[in-house]
């Protein structure tokens, strides 16, 4: 059988058809899940899902607010049924050096990264309880293990850090639910998010310091996902998937 029959899944920042939210939605469709696609008005969820097949629900909710990601969880309760999945993909980087970081950039970036990472698996979280299980995958970055990736600033490391600390909390905390948590922290992965913004010439400085010589595509963390959404990974919790050609290797 398929490896996510009958799971339903929860994607934040779904919709963008060139993202790495969008194409782990598409990939979880394919091996049998029921995917509620979740992002802001603009981006348009409801298309985004109904491109995916007509089993699958789109929902405009934005993860910097909290009863927005409630009134999410409950309408993919009411229309799904259940939740079994939550990836928490949605995010923002901006491009600042540590003392350009005004409290408005550093509130936008750590809203959307961390407060949405914690207001949507608050939102999840009781269904999965009482289900007895659930799998909660957070995209974190390589930016927050290194000190900065290639785009992100000093905000948006610590921001995709945070999500690191507070995803191996949360597996601390609902092991006995039998909730897994765990993350992703992509490298250089070729999405709108950095699309046209790689400077040409450091462009080959760059794929000299990734071994597999190349920038990663979405369905390279979207393979992850499904991995860490499935019981392949029953036995993972609080560990986090490298997913960045090698780029850091620690
Ligand atoms: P993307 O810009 O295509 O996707 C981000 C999505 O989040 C968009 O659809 C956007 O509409 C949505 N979003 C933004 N604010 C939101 C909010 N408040 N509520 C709900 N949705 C919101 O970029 P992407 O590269 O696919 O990024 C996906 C995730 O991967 C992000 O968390 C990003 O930080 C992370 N990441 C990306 C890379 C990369 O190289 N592309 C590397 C490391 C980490």
């Amino acid at each position: 059988s398929l490896l996510l029959q009958d799971k339903v899944a929860i994607v934040t920042g779904g919709a963008g058809r060139n993202g790495l939210g969008y194409a782990s939605a598409k990939m979880m469709a394919a091996h049998g899940a029921r995917v509620a696609i979740l992002d802001l008005e603009q981006a348009d969820p409801t298309a985004a899902a109904a491109e995916l097949g007509p089993q699958h629900i789109g929902l405009v909710a934005d993860v910097t607010d909290k009863a927005s990601c409630v009134a999410a969880a409950g309408q993919v309760l009411k229309h799904l049924g259940r939740i079994d999945i939550l990836l928490n993909n949605a995010g923002i980087t901006q491009p600042i050096k540590t003392l350009d970081i005004t409290g408005a950039n550093y509130d936008a970036v750590l809203d959307v990264n961390l407060r949405g990472t914690l207001y949507m698996s608050q939102a999840a979280i009781p269904a999965m309880r009482e289900q007895k299980s659930g799998a909660i995958v957070c995209i974190s970055s390589v930016s927050a293990q290194r000190g900065g990736g290639i785009l992100g600033g000093p905000h948006y490391s610590a921001a995709k850090a945070g999500v690191l600390g507070l995803a191996k909390a949360m597996a601390r905390e609902f092991g006995a639910d039998n909730i897994r948590v765990n993350c992703i922290t992509p490298g250089l992965i070729a999405t709108d998010i950095n699309k046209g913004k790689i400077p040409e010439d450091k462009r080959a400085a760059i794929l000299d310091s990734i071994p597999l010589g190349c920038i990663g595509e979405p369905d390279d963390v979207a393979g992850c996902v499904v991995f860490l959404a499935s019981d392949l990974s029953k036995y993972c919790t609080g560990i986090t998937v490298d997913v960045n050609g090698g780029m850091l290797i620690h």
